[in-house]
C-alpha cells in the first residue's frame, strides 16, 4: 500500500485548482495524469524578468519589467489594426500593442492615468519602441510577482505556458516534507538539498545553470530515481533468488547429436556461454541471464543448446521471438537441426487452423512436444506445458518486461535466457536489470568477411542502382530497406511500394516486398522466395531488422539511414557479410546532414563493433532512442539522464547494495523513508516484496 503521506502527489492533475477539463487535457498529454508527472515535468529554460530599466534605457530585443503610467487608449480604425495604449515614465514612452483586442478588458486592465507594472519583450517600430501583448500587466502592489525568473517547460500542442505553470506551481505546494532516505552524510558532501526544497529549486530556477543536469536539485532528484530504480531491481532479484529454483542437469546426449549435424564448429565464445547457462540451469537458484551478442554472432545455436539441455533432463523448453517471421525461421532452423535427434518442436503463433493449435496444444500440455517456438502467442492463456523448465526469449527489449516475465510463469520455476543483439551499455544494463549475470559472445563465427559501409547522398540513387544491376547480373542478392517514416504509420508502407514498383520497372519480376502490414503468410512467400534464390532484390521496411539470416545475401541498400536510430542500422548491416561472401552496406542519405547525423553515419562506417556503436548512439541520442523507446522495456527515467547522471548511478548502485545488506526488509527508520522513496517513483511492485513494516 501507497503511504497516506504521498497521496495527494498520487491524484489527477484535475484535483488541481484552476485546472479544468480543457486544461487538464493538455496537461495530462504534456507531462501525464498524475501530480507528480508535474513534479518531474522539469524546465527547459527560463525567462529573466529581474530587469527593470527606465523606457529610455529599454534595449530593444530584451525582456524587461516596466513602471508605466497610462497615457492614453487609441482604438484602429479598423479590426485588422492594433489596438494601441500609449504609456510613460519620466524617461520616455512608448506604446503597448494588442492585435484582436477585447476593449474593455484592456479598459480595465491599463485605467488611463494609472500605474501599472508591465513586461515583456521591447521592440523597435520605426523610430518608437513598443511592447506587444506584454506577459505580465499588474498594478504596482503585486510587482513581486512579475519581476522574478519564469520557467519555461516543455510544452505540447494546445498547452500554453502560463496555465501549465500555474499547475505545477499549485503542484508544488502539495509536495510533502517527506522523511530523509539519503544517507545524511553523502548528501552534506554533495550540498544536495532536502527532497522537497529540490523539487521547489529545480522549478525555480534563478541562473542558466540551475536548468542543467549538474544543478544541485536536479542531481538530487536523479539520485533519488536511480537510487529508488536500484532498490527496485534489488529486492526483484532478491525475492526470485528466495523463491526456490529447480536443478536441470542433462547427459548430453542430445548435445552430442546435434552438434554432429551442425555444419560448423562452435566457437569459443559459444562454448563458453553454452557452459556457463549449463551452470546456472544445474543450480537450484532461478536463472535469469542476459546473452549479448552482435548481430551474426551465433546465439541461435546457444539458445538450441540451452533447450537441449532441459530437453535431456526430461523437461520441456520455449523459444519466444518477437516477430512471426522470425519465429517461423527459428522454428525451419531448430526443426531441420533435430531432424535426427527425436526431439520434436512446434511452432506457435497467433495464427493458423483452430483444429491444428488445438493438437499442437495438447500435445504441449502432455509433454509430448518437447521445444515450442513461438511469438508472444506462447504465453497466453491455453498454452500449457507439461514441464517448462527453460524459456529463451530472443530480441527480449522487443518485449515488455511484462511479457519476459510472463513466459516464465508457465512452469514452476522457469529459468530464463534473455538474449539481445542490440549491445546494451553497461549503464543501461544497470537500470534495466541491475546486476544481472550475463554472458556475451564477442567474436564472430571465423571465415566472416567484413561488410564495406558507403555514406552517399540520394542524388546519386541513379550510379547507386547501375551498381546494383552490376552486382545483381553476377549473383548478387540485395535487401534494399525503406525508411521509417514516424508521423504517419501508412507512409513507410507507400515508400515501399513506390520503391518495389520502380525496381520492378528496373529488374522485373525478381524483386519482392514485405513490410509489416501485409499478412503473414504473404510476408513468409516473399522472405522464403528471397532466402531461396528466387528474388534478386528483396525491398522491405523494418520488418527484416530483427535477426533474419538469409546467408547469401550480400548488400543492404539503407534508404534515409539518417533517420534510422545507430543501433538499428547496425542491425540492418548484420543481414549481410552472414558468411564467406563479402557484404556491402550502401547507406543513403537525403542532404544536407547536419553534424550530429554526419557524424553518427560516420560511426558506423569507421567500426562493426556493436558495442561502441551503442555507446555512441547512447551518447549522440539518449537512452530511450537507443532500444526504441516504447517498446525497450525500460525503465522509465523520469529525472535522471543517464548521459549526465551516470556517476550517481554507479553511487546510487553502491548505496543500494549497502542498505539490504544492513536492513534488506527496509524495517529501520531510514529504511521507511526509502520505502516512501519506492513508493514516489512507482516502483510499487518492489515495495510490494517487503514484509508490512
Ligand atoms: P544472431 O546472433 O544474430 O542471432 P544467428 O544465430 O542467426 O546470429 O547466426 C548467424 C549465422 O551464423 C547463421 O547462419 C548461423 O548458422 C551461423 N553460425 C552460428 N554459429 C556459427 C559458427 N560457430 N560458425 C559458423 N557459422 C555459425
Ligand atoms: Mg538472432
Amino acid at each position: 500500500m501507497r503511504p497516506e503521506i504521498l497521496n495527494p502527489l498520487f491524484a489527477s492533475v484535475k484535483t488541481l485548482p484552476g485546472v479544468g477539463p480543457r486544461i487538464a487535457k493538455a496537461v495530462e498529454q504534456c507531462s501525464g495524469p498524475l501530480i507528480t508527472d508535474l513534479l518531474w515535468h522539469l524546465p527547459t529554460g527560463l525567462i529573466d524578468r529581474r530587469f527593470s530599466p527606465s523606457v529610455a534605457g529599454a534595449p530593444v530585443g530584451e525582456i524587461v519589467t516596466l513602471k508605466l503610467r497610462v497615457e492614453s487608449h487609441h482604438k484602429p480604425a479598423t479590426r485588422r489594426l492594433p489596438y494601441k495604449v500609449h504609456c510613460s515614465d519620466e524617461s520616455g514612452s512608448l506604446d503597448l500593442v494588442f492585435f484582436h483586442a477585447h476593449e474593455k478588458y484592456l479598459g480595465q486592465q491599463l485605467p488611463v492615468g494609472k500605474i501599472r507594472i508591465v513586461s515583456g519583450r521591447i521592440e523597435k517600430y520605426g523610430d518608437a519602441i513598443q511592447i506587444v501583448h506584454p506577459d505580465h500587466i499588474v498594478p504596482e502592489e503585486e510587482i513581486n510577482n512579475v519581476q522574478r525568473v519564469e520557467p519555461i517547460y516543455p510544452l505540447t500542442d494546445g498547452l500554453k505556458l502560463k496555465p501549465l505553470s500555474k499547475a505545477i506551481r499549485t503542484a508544488l505546494q502539495r509536495a510533502p516534507e517527506l522523511a530523509e532516505w539519503c544517507d545524511a552524510a553523502y548528501i552534506a558532501r554533495q550540498g544536495w538539498p532536502s527532497w522537497r526544497q529540490s523539487l521547489l529549486e529545480a522549478h525555480g530556477p534563478r541562473e542558466e545553470t540551475d536548468i542543467t543536469p549538474g544543478a544541485p536539485a536536479r542531481q538530487r532528484i536523479a539520485y533519488d530515481e536511480l537510487l529508488a530504480n536500484q532498490l527496485a531491481l534489488m529486492l526483484l532479484r532478491a525475492s526470485i533468488q528466495r523463491a526456490n529454483g529447480r536443478t536441470t542437469e542433462g547427459n548430453g546426449r542430445l548435445r552430442e547429436i546435434v552438434a554432429k549435424v551442425l555444419p560448423f564448429a562452435l566457437t569459443e565464445g559459444q562454448k563458453q556461454a553454452i557452459a556457463e547457462i549449463e551452470a546456472d540451469l544445474k543450480a537450484p537458484h532461478r536463472m535469469l541471464r542476459l546473452l549479448q551478442g552482435d548481430v551474426g554472432s551465433g546465439k541461435t545455436v546457444v539458445a538450441l543448446f540451452a533447450l537441449l539441455i532441459a530437453v535431456e533432463a526430461g523437461a520441456q523448453g520455449a523459444l519466444m521471438a518477437p516477430t512471426e517471421l522470425l519465429a517461423r525461421q527459428h522454428y525451419a532452423a531448430l526443426k531441420t537441426l533435430l531432424s535426427g535427434s527425436g526431439v520434436t518442436t512446434e511452432l506457435i503463433t497467433g495464427r493458423g487452423k483452430k483444429s491444428e493449435r488445438e493438437t499442437i496444444l495438447t500435445k504441449l500440455a502432455t509433454g509430448e512436444v518437447k521445444i515450442a517456438v513461438g511469438t508472444h502467442a506462447l504465453f497466453q492463456s491455453g498454452v500449457e506445458f507439461a514441464d517448462l523448465a527453460i524459456a529463451v526469449v530472443d530480441e527480449q527489449h522487443r518485449f515488455g518486461v511484462h511479457q519476459r516475465m510472463t513466459l516464465a510463469t508457465k512452469g514452476t520455476e522457469v529459468d530464463v535466457l534473455l538474449m539481445t543483439a542490440t549491445p546494451i551499455p553497461r549503464t543501461l544494463m544497470l537500470t534495466t536489470y541491475g546486476d544481472l549475470n550475463s554472458s556475451r559472445l564477442m567474436e564472430k563465427p571465423a571465415g566472416r568477411a567484413p561488410v564495406a559501409t558507403r555514406i552517399i547522398p540520394l542524388e546519386r540513387l541513379n550510379e547507386v542502382l547501375q551498381s546494383i544491376k552490376r552486382a545483381v547480373r553476377s549473383g548478387a542478392k540485395v535487401y534494399w530497406i525503406c525508411p521509417l517514416i514516424e508521423e504517419s504509420e501508412g507512409l513507410d508502407l507507400v515508400a515501399a511500394e513506390n520503391r518495389h514498383a520502380v525496381l520492378e520497372k528496373i529488374f522485373g519480376a525478381r524483386v519482392g516486398l514485405v513490410h509489416g502490414r501485409m499478412k503473414s503468410n504473404q510476408k513468409n512467400v516473399s522472405m522464403l522466395a528471397f532466402s531461396e534464390g528466387q528474388l534478386d532484390i528483396l525491398v522491405a521496411t523494418t520488418v527484416i531488422e530483427v535477426g533474419i539470416d538469409v546467408p547469401d545475401a550480400t548488400i543492404i541498400v539503407i534508404e534515409h539511414a539518417e533517420r534510422f536510430g545507430l543501433a538499428q542500422l547496425h542491425q540492418l548491416r548484420g543481414r549481410v557479410g552472414r558468411a564467406d561472401k563479402p557484404g556491402n552496406c550502401l547507406l543513403l542519405y537525403a542532404p544536407p546532414l547536419n553534424p550530429t547525423a554526419q557524424a553518427r553515419l560516420e560511426i558506423l562506417r569507421e567500426t562493426d563493433d556493436g558495442f561502441r556503436i551503442a555507446e555512441e548512439d547512447l551518447k549522440l541520442r539518449g537512452a530511450g532512442e537507443l532500444l526504441g523507446t516504447k517498446q525497450s522495456g525500460l525503465p522509465q527515467l523520469r529525472v535522471a539522464d543517464l548521459t549526465y547522471h551516470s556517476d550517481l548511478l554507479a553511487t546510487a548502485r553502491d548505496d543500494a547494495r549497502l542498505i539490504l545488506e544492513r536492513d534488506p526488509q527496509l524495517q529501520s527508520a531510514r529504511g521507511k523513508a526509502l520505502r516512501v522513496l519506492l513508493y514516489l517513483f512507482e516502483r510499487n511492485t518492489a515495495a510490494r516484496y517487503l514484509r508490512s513494516a
